[in-house]
Order: structure tokens, then C-alpha cells, then sequence
């Protein structure tokens, strides 16, 4: 089976560092982007399997890159999760319609990170299928 590459796309250095050690312990390549418009950048220009984007990033946050990535059609099911403070809980619906698929709070529960990653690259694993 072929390594899927992952983007962590986090401003916090602390976190992106926490991210990034829980995903290549599960076997995962991890790239990163401390900002959403190189996020956007790495996205449109790289090709991954899934991406974790913080919400709250300067020059772009996630809410803007996820809106801009769905409006190319090579990215229209690429799965993308939503990471945020629980500050932002109230704003759970607006992450799912600007175009995300799932949703993590912070601080992050390593087993439900883990299990939403598998989940959503089993997914995309068969695109054939249902
Ligand atoms: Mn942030």
C-alpha cells in the first residue's frame, strides 16, 4: 500500500509539532503550512491524500481555504478536516458548509484524530465505490 501524504496546516508551532508526531506515528508522510496561503498553495500544487487546517491562521484562515480548494474540481473529495479551539464549537455548521468534511476540537483526542483520518482516507481509498 502506498504511504498517504497528509498536510498539517497550523499556525501554532507547539501543535503543528503535536499533529505531526500523532500522524507519522501511524505510518502517515506528514508535510506542513503555518499559514493558509501556503496551505492553499501546497494544496493545489501537491497531491495529498488529506488535510488538517486549523481554522484560525493568518493570511488565510481555514474557513477561506477550504472555500477556495473546493472550487477546483480535482479537489472537489479531497478530505479535509477542520481543527479548532473549543471556542469555536458554535460555529460547527458553518465549518460543514464552507466545504469541510468533519470537524476536531482542541485540545486534540489523539484516538479521535486517528480513527476520523482512517476513516476519511478509506473513503477516498476505492474511489469507485459507493
Ligand atoms: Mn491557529
Amino acid at each position: 500500500m502506498m504511504t498517504r501524504k497528509l498536510l498539517i496546516a497550523e499556525d501554532d508551532p507547539a501543535s503543528r509539532e503535536l499533529l505531526r508526531e500523532i500522524l507519522e506515528a501511524q505510518g502517515y508522510q506528514v508535510v506542513e503550512a503555518e499559514d493558509g496561503q501556503t496551505a492553499l498553495r501546497r494544496i493545489e500544487e501537491e497531491s495529498l491524500d488529506l488535510v488538517l487546517l486549523d481554522i484560525q491562521m493568518p493570511k488565510l484562515d481555514g474557513l477561506a481555504v477550504v472555500r477556495r480548494l473546493r472550487q477546483n474540481p480535482r479537489l472537489t473529495s479531497l478530505p479535509v478536516i477542520a481543527v479548532t479551539s473549543y471556542a469555536m464549537r458554535g460555529d460547527r455548521e458553518k465549518a460543514l458548509d464552507a466545504g469541510f468534511d468533519t470537524y476536531l476540537t482542541k485540545p486534540i483526542d489523539v484516538v479521535a484524530m486517528r480513527q476520523t483520518v482512517a476513516r476519511l482516507l478509506s473513503r477516498t481509498e476505492n474511489p469507485t465505490c459507493p
